[in-house]
């Protein structure tokens, strides 16, 4: 891309973003209640109001509207405007790691779908089948596209097969391994169609990795809960920890790899 294109195409993506963040809300409020995506269009949860396109800009009107509903001025949660402002930081952060080539797509969708899935268990506690299995198959379907076309592959079609069935597979071991030894269930099922989705997506080895940065901040965080005295009964969900590694192997995969390698034989 010649230089004097990049400031529109990177104005030109934080602004999809920000739509993409705005619809990203519509997806975590809607969809863990069974609602409809579509229908009705944009309403106020509280009073049912339709809003108007320009109650709908994302982040400008919550900003101009102080955060308040125009119709029945009951608060409307700064999540809406955090939400739209992560997914374009994300999409800007992405384009700049990985550059303006046809793997910055599926990227942008990944890390999207991993903001989403985030905030929906962070809310609820669930990963929805709806969608993590869509995920999957999709995670296959773009790198089954590298014997087509080399652009868009994020890992090559054998590593992606694999990564589905170990992401998956392990992790449900692992689960049920806890569960005979402790006799609780430590782990959901989205957790492992979950994994089984990063695996489908960057590989089975990017997704070993991704599965270690998860348990590492887990753990981190686990540790501090319990040095602050709010262990135990403070149940928090791994979906967010695995979303986490997930992006930071999409974006980072050389760095961690030799940082993991140092650690496991260091010197
Ligand atoms: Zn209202």
């Amino acid at each position: 891309m010649s230089a004097s294109l990049e400031p529109w195409a990177w104005a030109l993506l934080a602004l999809i973003a920000l739509l993409v963040g705005s619809f990203l809300n519509v997806v975590i409020h809607r969809l863990p209640r069974g609602e409809s995506i579509a229908f009705p269009g944009s309403h106020c949860p509280q009073c049912g109001h339709a809003l108007r396109p320009w109650d709908n800009i994302p982040v400008l009107s919550w900003l101009l509207l102080l955060g308040r509903c125009r119709y029945c001025q009951s608060g409307i949660s700064w999540r809406y405007p955090l939400v739209e402002i992560l997914a374009a930081l994300l999409a800007l952060l992405a384009a700049w790691v990985i550059g303006w080539h046809g793997q910055l797509l599926p990227a942008l969708v990944l890390l999207w779908a991993l903001l989403a899935l985030t905030l929906i268990d962070l809310e609820t506690y669930l990963l929805p089948d709806w969608i993590t299995k869509p995920g999957m198959l999709l995670g296959l379907l773009l790198n089954a596209s590298a014997w087509l076309s080399p652009h868009f592959a994020l890992a090559s079609p054998l590593d992606a097969g694999l990564g589905l069935l170990l992401g998956y597979g392990v992790l449900r071991g692992f689960a049920e391994l806890y569960l005979r030894l402790s006799g609780r269930e430590g782990m959901g099922h989205g957790d492992f169609k979950l994994l089984g989705m990063i695996g489908a997506w960057l590989g089975w080895q990017d997704m070993f990795l991704a599965l270690f940065l998860a348990a590492l901040s887990g753990g981190l965080v686990a540790v501090g809960f319990l040095a602050a005295g709010k262990g135990r009964d403070y149940a928090i969900p791994f979906g967010p920890y695995l979303a986490l590694g997930a992006a930071v192997m999409l974006l980072w995969p050389q760095v961690v790899m030799e940082q993991f390698l140092h650690l496991a034989a260091p010197g």
